[in-house]
């Protein structure tokens, strides 16, 4: 059995289009999904009030329900079969776009916010959980959001009667336009409230608490529902945007989910071989360096990255040896390598020498 959609919307069979958008706005934001998470009951009734509204709002479709009731809007009953979600996204986004604006003032739930948060890459390696504090508007205690005087109230704008359009005759057409005497608010402030300045909002310093995942990356932003701006009167908050900024590090570069060191090695390191600590995010472990190891050869560490942001798996660290030339060297280091240098006796033996490439190129 189907409701009557004028007791669904608990307006009398002659209500103007302007009462009927009215109650539904009131229905819409008190049933809303996004204020009822989780609510079935109240799911049930934004959608009969989304139903209702989709046919009462439609002059043509409304004539035919006054005519034959239910009956007369065809299959199922009623004109309406789309997904009540997105049906109220347009009215509160596009469509209507003002719609929610108007007649009672202010928005139909508080604006989105966003802020920064730095973390260094070992906490974005592992995961963190940090307190930020931020300043945010919230509904005004003084008014309870109305923007007057307390013992004032609003005064519904005499150019528009409350509802924030004003209809502009242009040949058969009217047309409706946002009311330039109350700016679409429906109502006019004469004695503004003084902590918010007639606003309706103040600011509000609070602490919030961030959960970072671990393994997100520099410029990723984490949306805390519900944590932006506060307006009074049980409207809807807005949501907080943190975007994370993870600090450079002294040692490691990130990319994606691997890490990239360079490690300076000596030259007897890379002739002989040599066991090096590596420095990893989380304390140091052995690398062997095989001898022969050139200048610029990559070492991966496997699993010594940071992990994904999904699967949680980690990325390598690739080592980078190169050897270093010291700038000076001690009176026994010197007298070695000039030692060194005698046995050797010749140029640096490669697989292929210098020299050898140098004739080819020639020939
Ligand atoms: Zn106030
Ligand atoms: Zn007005």
């Amino acid at each position: 059995m189907k409701q009557d959609y004028y007791q669904v919307l608990g307006v009398s069979k002659g209500a103007s289009p302007e009462e009927v958008k009215k109650a539904y706005r009131k229905l819409a934001i008190k049933f809303h999904p996004d204020k009822n998470p989780d609510d079935k009951e109240a799911e049930g009734k934004f959608k009969e009030a989304s139903e209702a509204y989709s046919v009462l709002s439609d002059a043509d479709q409304r004539a035919r329900y006054d005519q034959f009731g239910h009956a007369g809007l065809g299959q199922g009953g009623a004109g309406f079969s789309g997904d009540f979600r997105s049906f109220a996204q347009d009215i509160f986004g596009d469509i209507f776009g003002a719609f929610f604006d108007q007649a009672g003032g202010g928005p139909s739930r508080g604006r989105d916010l966003s802020t920064r948060l730095s973390v260094t890459l070992e906490e974005a390696a592992s995961g963190i959980e940090k307190e930020i504090d931020i300043e945010r508007p919230e509904g005004c205690e003084t008014c309870a959001g109305s923007g007057a005087k307390p013992g004032s109230q609003p005064q519904a704008c005499v150019q528009c009667a409350g509802s924030g359009q004003v209809q502009i005759q242009q040949g058969f057409f009217a047309i409706s336009r946002t009311c330039p005497r109350c700016g679409g608010n429906g109502s006019i402030i004469s004695d503004p409230c003084k902590p918010c300045s007639g606003e309706g909002l103040v600011l509000k310093e609070s602490k919030l608490s961030v959960k970072v995942p671990a393994g997100i990356d520099h410029g990723q932003r984490l949306k805390l529902r519900g944590e932006g701006e506060k307006p009074a009167g049980g409207l809807p908050a807005g949501n907080l945007f943190v975007e994370v900024l993870v600090e450079k590090h002294k040692v490691f570069e990130r990319r994606g989910r691997d890490l990239i060191c360079e490690i300076p090695i000596t030259y007897s390191q890379a002739v002989l071989g040599a066991e090096l600590d590596i420095p990893t995010l989380t304390d140091s472990e052995k690398l062997k360096v095989p001898s022969g190891s050139q200048s610029g050869k990559i070492f991966r560490m496997s699993g010594r990255g940071v992990p994904d942001l999904q699967s949680g798996r980690p990325g390598d660290l690739m080592v980078r040896v190169y050897v270093a030339v010291p700038k000076s060297v001690s009176g026994k280091e010197k007298e070695l390598l000039e030692q060194l240098a005698e046995v050797e006796g010749k140029p640096v033996a490669e697989e292929v020498s210098f020299f050898e490439r140098v004739k080819e190129f020639f020939e």
